[in-house]
């Protein structure tokens, strides 16, 4: 959901404008090691109200260039039948299969010199010249730290004497059969949202439905009938879904400042994490902003 972040300005737009901007040349590359890795689109979000369309409308109009188009209430229906007020489309927003990606970013890092090192930090410690890791297979030295530890960064980080809470928000997800809808989703966009519920067809006769958004990290059992019945707004197809699989995920959201977390909090030491809803969106930017800080050296405080 790039191009469909609602502001125009500001840090999370630029780096959300900057992402979409690479990850046509990030899956150009990775296709190399994972040929079936693709950025499936559109995007479709269904509006909740009049005035949910109004602004849908308004932004469309502002986006044209960015692919963004407002679909009326009668061109909608014959998609999604619960939609009464129209929807947002947009074109080059959609869905990366994270599997295929984290696949297609093993096998790559494997043809770079990179030791992959399977236990966690359990200590860093400043030393007069760089950083000590302590692991339970045991220590290494480096001369700069990248701190990517999503929920495990801010102990990483607090006995040096920089404080960055991080609070889990839990996410669930489904897998569905549908046994009452299009087999082949032909028509359909990468990705629908309806109310805040992302639906992403999957294959034949399958929907991935997900996910919450629940404070803390212990999973409420309503949340996955709530999905089913959209408030009671939900199509026949979802209502007599076949849940298949289910699970749950943490999503690390930094407490009392705006995620993500990107930071050169001393010389040597940089943050990256508090990633939240759109760590996987916001991964080729981050590298970006990563990499140009360790080639420019800025790595400094700033
Ligand atoms: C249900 C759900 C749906 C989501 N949907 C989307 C979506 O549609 N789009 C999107 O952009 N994002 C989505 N996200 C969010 C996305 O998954 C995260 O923002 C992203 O994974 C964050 O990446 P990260 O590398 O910062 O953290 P993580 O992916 O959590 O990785 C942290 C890594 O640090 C390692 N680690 C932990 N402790 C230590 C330690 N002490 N030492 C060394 N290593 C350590 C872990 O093993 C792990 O590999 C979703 C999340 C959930 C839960």
């Amino acid at each position: 959901m790039g191009h469909v972040f609602r502001r125009s300005s500001g840090r999370g737009w630029r780096l959300r404008q900057r992402s979409m901007a690479l990850w046509p040349e990030w899956i150009a590359q990775l296709q190399r090691f994972e040929p079936s890795l693709s950025l499936d689109t559109s995007l479709v979000q269904i509006a909740e109200d009049h005035t949910a369309f109004e602004r849908m409308r308004s932004l469309a109009s502002d986006r044209g260039h960015l692919g963004l188009r407002a679909i009326p209430p009668a061109e909608i229906g014959t998609l999604w039948p619960a939609a009464q007020f129209g929807a947002l489309q947009s074109k080059k927003d959609g869905r990366i299969n994270p599997l295929l990606l984290q696949r297609a970013l093993r096998l790559a890092l494997t043809a770079c010199t990179v030791e992959l090192v399977p236990e966690p930090v359990e200590v860093l410690t400043r030393k007069s010249q760089g950083w000590q890791l302590n692991c339970s297979g045991g220590q290494s030295f480096h001369d700069v730290v990248v701190v990517c530890a999503a929920l495990a960064s801010p102990a990483l980080i607090e006995p040096l004497g920089h404080s960055r809470p991080i609070s889990p928000v839990l996410g669930q997800a489904l897998t569905l059969q549908v046994t009452d809808g299009p087999s082949n989703w032909r028509g359909w966009p990468a990705v629908l949202v309806d109310q805040g519920f992302n639906l992403i067809p999957d294959g034949p006769n399958r929907l991935l439905l997900g996910a919450t958004v629940e404070p803390g990290d212990i999973a409420g059992h309503s949340p996955l009938e709530l999905m089913r019945s959209l408030n009671d707004r939900a199509p026949a197809l979802l209502k007599n879904a076949e849940p298949i699989e289910q699970w749950s995920g943490l999503r690390a959201r930094p407490v009392d400042r705006p995620a993500p977390l990107l930071e050169a909090l001393e010389p040597g030491l940089i943050l990256a994490s508090g990633l939240y809803r759109n760590g996987v969106l916001l991964a080729p930017a981050t590298a970006e902003w990563i990499a140009n800080g360790l080639s420019s050296g800025a790595e400094q405080p700033q």
